[in-house]
């Protein structure tokens, strides 16, 4: 069986246009495809038109541009891929991995997790009540490798961590859909930041409850700012400067813990690009944050 060329790809959920600790995540994603011969995407994961202003895809894609890193494909949007997460929600529904959720946030605090409504034995009728679908997890203590923090030990409880697949209000769940088109985009490889980490156990067994194996792993640090946040439109990180792609390069280079020498600036964003996947060292990013 010959292994299938690396996939990789970046995600951005746009609520907001790029700042430095997406620049971050983006590159090392595209290094990572790019030192492996391989090809790399974009995708808007844009399930949830209330936090995201309209203006947001626009910026995201010209950053991007402005940077060089173009993708191998045409970019895809979740907001055009409703079919395909439906279609895999009746899939796990029909083999008992899912199930529709009428519990409060309010019930299920008080319960500890455990649904009062007994939603998973399936035998709720939601009648008026609002639901969810939630996605029916294992009890399981997951191991698994991340190609950069190593060994990775997480424990999945049962009912207690079901994730949501479908909200109340009607829209696809990121922990859905992301694995969904991951799958569909034969991505062998995922690259992203580490506030992800915790997802990725409940994530490889939804790729598995869909028949497909999960792919590699690997979670860089989060970018914090002076406070010791992360990096995020909450913590009101600024947008990226799209004037000066190069230097934005060379300082995501060096937060990644890669030494651009001096002369690489004012060559213009490809010369940054070439560099970057011809020396880049994985081993060298810097695990501080996480
Ligand atoms: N859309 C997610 C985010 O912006 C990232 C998805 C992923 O890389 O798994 O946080």
């Amino acid at each position: 069986m010959t292994t299938p060329r690396y996939r990789g790809r970046f995600a951005p959920s746009p609520t907001g246009p790029l700042h430095f600790g997406s620049l971050v995540a983006a590159l090392a994603s595209y290094l990572e495809a790019r030192q492996h011969q391989g090809q790399w995407f974009i995708r808007l994961e844009d399930l949830d038109p209330l936090r995201e202003p309209p203006e947001a895809t626009g910026q995201i894609l010209r950053s991007l541009d402005s940077h060089g890193l173009l993708p191998d494909e045409p970019v895809r949007f979740q907001s055009r891929r409703h079919p395909a997460y439906q279609a895999a929600i009746e899939h796990l529904i029909a083999n008992g991995d899912a199930y529709r959720c009428v519990c409060s946030r309010k019930e299920l605090k008080l319960h500890g997790g455990r649904h009062p409504n007994h939603c998973r034995d399936g035998r709720i009728t939601p009648g008026d009540r609002p639901f969810a679908i939630r996605f029916a997890l294992k009890d399981e203590q997951s191991h698994w490798q991340d190609q950069l923090l190593g060994r990775q030990v997480q424990t999945v409880t049962a009912e207690v961590d079901d994730p949501v697949i479908l909200r109340k209000e009607g829209f696809y769940a990121y922990q859905l859909a992301v694995v969904v088109d991951d799958i569909d985009q034969g991505i062998t490889d995922v690259v992203r930041g580490s506030d992800l980490l915790d997802m990725t156990a409940q994530q490889q067994q939804i790729y598995r409850a869909l028949g497909a194996e999960p792919p590699g792993w690997l979670h860089i640090p989060v970018i914090l700012n002076e406070q010791g946040q992360k990096l995020s439109k909450q913590t009101h990180a600024p947008p990226l400067n799209d004037d000066q792609p190069e230097e934005n390069l060379i300082q995501a280079l060096i937060a990644l813990g890669q030494e651009p020498p001096e002369t690489l600036a004012g060559g213009g964003v490809e010369s940054i690009l070439d560099w970057g996947v011809r020396h880049w060292r994985r081993a060298a990013i810097h695990l501080t944050s996480r």
